[in-house]
This record gives structure tokens, C-alpha cells and sequence, in this order.
């Protein structure tokens, strides 16, 4: 099931491009723009790749309908119907709005072999995935609170 987190484009093997439907736009923006603009842990979190603990999130347990947006430029990154109880203590969804949502590369640090999330707008650090998820992707989206904006559904 591992296939289906598209780790290939994360390799640098772009020997046919795809096409987007839609070109996202670009959020460029300095880090002292982003400083002024996030919360100091938001900003450890999205742009210094951090990780929150586990369980102190906001939205770790949150099971209210809406979209998930990013943290620091707006753009839509996951839907509630796709979040789910993974028991690890930071918000888990079994895939993005859309595939060009997000984009994942490899991450080395800390002695492991991971795969991490980055927001394909303004490339902040949204989490890692992993290959433990359920059905029908079989990925985890393992994000953290910090990088994240709950907008509820309307109703
Ligand atoms: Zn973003």
C-alpha cells in the first residue's frame, strides 16, 4: 500500500510530468514576514519543521465537520470526512483534498527514514506520513495541530 503515497515525485523522478489541472499559486513570504504573522510555536511547527507533543494540539481530538486549511497561507489541505482516530495524539487523515495539495519529500533527520508533509503552496512543514493508515489510502497523515486552521462546515 506503500505505492500509494506517490514517493516517486518525492525522488526527484520526474521523467514524465504531470500536468496539473490547476496551478496552485505560490505563497513566497521571509521569515520574519512569517514570525510576524504565526504564533511562535506555528512558526517552529510550519516553517523549522517542529513537531508539537503529542495530545496538546488543538484539533487532535476534534471531530468537527469542515476543511482544514494551512496555517500559514490559506490553502485548502484536508477535509474532516477524511480524519480519523489513529490514537497517536496529533490530527490523522487517510488523504489530502487533492493530490497537488500537498507535496512529500524525504526526511532523514533524527536517525529515521520518514516521509514528510509540506503544504505545495507556501511549503510549510505539516507533518509526516506513514504507511499504517486505513483504508482506502493505507497512508496516515500525521500533521500537526500547529499547522493547520479549522474552517467548520456552514451547517
Ligand atoms: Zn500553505
Amino acid at each position: 500500500m506503500a505505492d500509494t503515497l506517490d514517493a516517486k515525485s518525492a525522488h526527484g523522478d520526474d521523467s514524465h510530468e504531470e500536468t496539473r489541472e490547476d496551478e496552485r499559486e505560490r505563497v513566497v513570504k521571509s521569515d520574519d514576514e512569517w514570525r510576524s504573522e504565526l504564533t511562535p510555536t506555528e512558526f517552529e511547527v510550519t516553517r523549522r519543521g517542529g513537531t508539537e507533543p503529542a495530545f496538546t494540539g488543538e484539533y487532535w481530538d476534534t471531530k468537527t465537520a469542515g476543511h482544514y486549511l494551512c496555517r500559514c497561507c490559506g490553502a485548502e489541505l484536508f477535509d474532516s470526512n477524511t480524519k480519523y482516530d489513529s490514537g497517536s495524539g496529533w490530527p490523522s487523515f487517510y488523504q489530502p483534498v487533492a493530490r497537488d495539495a500537498v507535496v512529500a519529500q524525504e526526511d532523514r533527520s533524527l536517525g529515521m527514514l520518514r516521509t514528510e508533509i509540506l503544504c505545495s503552496a507556501c511549503d510549510a512543514h505539516l507533518g509526516h506520513a506513514f504507511p499504517d493508515g486505513p483504508a482506502p489510502t493505507g497512508v496516515r497523515f500525521c500533521m500537526n495541530s500547529a499547522s493547520l486552521k479549522l474552517e467548520p462546515s456552514e451547517e
